[in-house]
């Protein structure tokens, strides 16, 4: 049978030096333009068909039989010429294509690097993104490993229940090379909570280290001018002023226009470090930006902010805005600088 289009016969090819035919296993015939798969003198198909070996001819082009069916040969032979990639739309079929690459000494640089593109652009790395990770990480695509990673983050959003799956495939990764991909789940999950943890805890800043101090003063979504005296002259409840006692003190920096950068030491209500330790929980269970503005968590926080103390009550409605803009914008972005400037986020692999 003939290969389709452009493995397919041409006359004008017979006996053409520069072709070949490849017969699979299911007996399609492929007329292949040597070039694109002879990458040097001692290659896979330039000595078997140098060899003597050719026992068959057609068209009077040497024909050699390879052990696979057409569904891999047409991908793999589409990924060595030049020009549109192929669609390859069972997962198995890429573990073939690779090794049937790498039997036939075929994984030149560019080679790998147009897998990787249609790898990139799959539907598995949505579906499978665990399989694709295994995959990139025997080819050693670190790009592609990464991509993999941070789907297998994103689909225990979409889909909590779903364990990750890894098919037989697996066997050919390390241990620590699996474990990677687990670590980076877990601490991409975590993340957050980690961020709080270290705002929480920061007991010392030293103020000329103002880059230590991550939140800027002025968005913080509380008064940040607490002081109990002039709060009960104001006619705040002791519920409200008590609040503020009980909260942590933070750290945050000051950006004047024309000066150095500056800290402060700011009391923050308890209700606020209820409302981000809230978020990294939320997070953590649906590790998407969608956590940072969970109704329900913004609603919590809104009552607990105003529902005792009257004065407060009367300024809900700004409150609510401010908690909600501070999240959405300020508190993620915190949160994704942090993750990218200090590398929180690393797949250690060893290549
Ligand atoms: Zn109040």
């Amino acid at each position: 049978m003939e290969a389709s289009p452009p493995f397919n016969d041409c006359p004008s090819q017979h006996n053409n030096e520069d072709y070949m035919v490849i017969r699979t296993k299911n007996k399609y015939d492929f007329h292949v333009y040597r070039p694109f798969v002879f990458f040097s003198e001692g290659s896979f198909f330039s000595n078997l068909i140098k060899d003597a070996q050719v026992s068959e001819r057609k068209n009077g082009l040497p024909v050699a039989t390879l052990e696979e069916d057409s569904e891999v040969i047409d991908p793999l032979l589409r990924l060595c010429y030049p020009g549109k990639l192929p669609s390859i739309n069972i997962f198995e079929h890429f573990s073939e294509v690779l090794n049937a690459a790498r039997k036939y000494c075929l994984e030149s640089d560019l080679f790998l690097e147009r897998v990787e593109e249609i790898l990139m652009s799959s539907p598995f790395m949505k579906s499978q993104p665990e399989r694709v990770y295994v995959l990139g990480v025997q080819r050693r695509m670190k790009g592609v490993c990464l991509e993999a990673a941070k789907r297998s983050v994103e689909m225990t959003r979409t889909l909590p229940q779903k364990l990750p799956y890894f098919g037989d495939e697996v066997k050919e990764i390390t241990g620590s090379e699996l474990l990677s991909l687990l670590d980076y789940r877990e601490k991409a999950t975590r993340v957050v909570a980690r961020f709080v943890e270290m705002i929480l805890e920061q007991d010392h800043v030293d103020s000329d280290d103002w880059d230590n101090a991550w939140l800027h003063l002025e968005p913080l979504p509380f008064d940040t001018s607490f002081e109990s005296n002039r709060y009960r002259e104001l006619g705040h409840s002791k519920d409200c002023i008590e609040g503020f006692i009980s909260g942590p003190t933070v750290f945050a920096v000051v950006y004047p226009p024309d000066d150095l950068p500056f800290v402060h030491a700011v009391q923050a209500p308890i209700w606020w470090q209820d409302f981000l330790l809230d978020i990294a929980r939320n997070y953590q269970a649906h590790p998407h930006r969608s956590a940072f503005t969970d109704p329900d968590i913004i609603r919590k926080a809104i009552a607990r902010a105003t529902d005792w103390c009257s004065k407060c009550e009367k300024d809900a409605l700004n409150l609510s805005l401010r908690i909600r803009d501070w999240a959405e914008s300020e508190f993620m972005e915190l949160v994704q600088t942090w993750v990218k400037e200090r590398e929180i986020l690393k797949l250690t692999l060893e290549f």
